[in-house]
């Protein structure tokens, strides 16, 4: 057959009915272990002779359909599910740059994500630089010096929805003998593919519009299955013989695919954020509806956006379906399936109004999650940014009155009028 369009993949891809007494929808696997056959078994799962479950922490098969199927929709090799986009974002970062080096990243990134780098990363030597370079990459070559070990950004990011340019950023850092990380939990896959644009790893937070219905947290790690770049001399971590392994290393077990092992084998294994089966399995159904949500979500935003951009109670707004978008020229090349659900404006007036016009919201849930089906609001300097320092909001760009809208799945023209009459209730018009 031929290869499958991505949404049949999005109801198809990864679960096989006939592997599970033909149940249409993903049995939950709820144990936490798996019976040896036999002591050779036993020998054969715990040195990797032989594929096969073991313990959940480490592996199950309802999160494993669920990795397949996000692995299926992005094109990608390898994929490990865990059990939260930071865990994804940590694990992925510290197995590339254990025993010290330097992760470029780029300062439009999600305020967790800025925390980890400040106050996570140095606890494990990993010094993080947040460079505006990345936005251009004569200058970004300039800062790739021989202990960096990766380049991270966010292909939109969260909270401004920017826009990168992945292909660029990739051919800067290729050749340099670095990968490039993308954290692509505001576009998922529906949208834009990062390891089509160059990219080497995605990163998730499943949490989002992926599975889009704000139940569960949840990760994903996938690459792009050439484990070329990770050389001996930049990333000795891959090649250095374990114990457990029989003497042998990462790279001598799966050629293929050591980076995930290797992420498998120490970061999930003994820092433990795994993913739950009934948790896997409500991302499964989540998936389902991808490409109608964030279709939906895109086209709801795109209509907020327009209204705030002609309401008087409003100074600026980010979308990429807007003309006065900063990456248009990006965004109507690449985004050609929407521009997301999320945007961020600026209210014209005091910190005082922006207060009361949140506080007079009644459709909006006003909270820290996005990607759902209901439609969210939140004031990110004062919440999920938070923990920048000054100098973080500069550089990201995100001025003090940034509000953040996800559009979920109601009508838009009752959020609409939701915005109008909190405008109105704050004195903004
Ligand atoms: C929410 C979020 C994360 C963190 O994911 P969790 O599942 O909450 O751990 C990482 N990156 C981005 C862009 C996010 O929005």
């Amino acid at each position: 057959m031929a290869e499958l369009r991505f949404d049949t993949k999005k109801i198809k891809a990864g679960y096989s009915p006939l592997d599970n007494n033909l149940a249409i929808s993903p049995p939950i696997y709820q144990t936490a272990a798996y019976d040896f056959k036999s002591t050779e078994h036993a020998q054969n799962l715990f040195t990797y002779k032989e594929a096969g479950y073991l313990y959940t922490r480490v592996g199950n098969p309802t999160v494993n359909y669920f990795a397949e199927r996000v692995k299926a929709l992005d094109g990608a090799k390898n994929v490990v599910a865990v059990g939260s986009g930071m865990a994804a974002i940590s694990y992925t970062l510290l197995n590339l740059a254990v025993g010290g080096g330097t992760i470029l990243a780029s300062p439009y990134v999600y305020g967790g994500t800025i925390d980890a780098f400040d106050r996570l990363f140095p606890e494990f030597g990993v010094n993080i630089k947040l460079t505006d370079a990345i936005l251009d990459p004569e200058k970004l070559d300039a800062e790739i010096t021989d202990d960096v070990k990766a380049i991270y950004v966010e292909s939109i990011s969260n909270p401004n929805a920017y826009l990168l340019d992945i292909d660029a950023i990739s051919e800067v850092a290729h050749k340099h003998g670095v990968p490039v990380v993308v954290d692509n939990t505001l576009a998922t896959p529906y949208l834009y593919r990062p390891l089509e644009h160059g990219a080497d790893i995605v990163v998730y937070s499943a949490t989002k519009a992926l599975t889009g219905h704000g139940n569960l947290i949840a990760g994903l790690i996938l690459d792009n299955g050439d484990m070329s770049l990770y050389t001996k001399e930049r990333y000795p971590q891959f090649y250095k013989p374990i114990v457990m392994l029989g003497g042998k290393s990462p790279a001598d077990i799966f050629p293929d695919n050591f980076f995930i092992f290797r992420a498998i084998l120490v970061y999930l294994n003994l820092l433990g954020a795994a993913l739950s089966p009934q948790d896997a399995y409500l991302g499964i159904i989540g998936l389902e509806t991808l490409s109608e949500r964030v279709s939906k979500q895109s086209k709801n935003a795109a209509k907020i956006a327009a209204y705030l951009e002609s309401s008087p109670a409003v100074e600026w707004v980010r979308h990429p379906s807007l003309a006065s978008y900063k990456f248009k020229e990006l965004a109507d090349k690449h985004l050609t399936n929407g521009g997301g659900g999320v945007l961020s404006f600026g209210i014209k007036g005091t910190p005082e109004q922006e207060a009361e016009f949140l506080n007079n919201i009644k459709l909006f849930h006003y909270h820290v999650n996005l990607g759902d089906a209901r439609s969210l609001i939140v004031d990110s300097p004062n919440t999920t940014h938070s923990e920048l320092t000054e100098d973080e909001f500069k550089l990201a760009e995100i001025p003090r009155n940034l509000i953040r809208i996800s559009a979920g799945l109601e009508d838009a023209d009752d959020l609409i009028e939701d915005l109008e009459q909190a405008f109105k209730a704050a004195g903004l018009l």
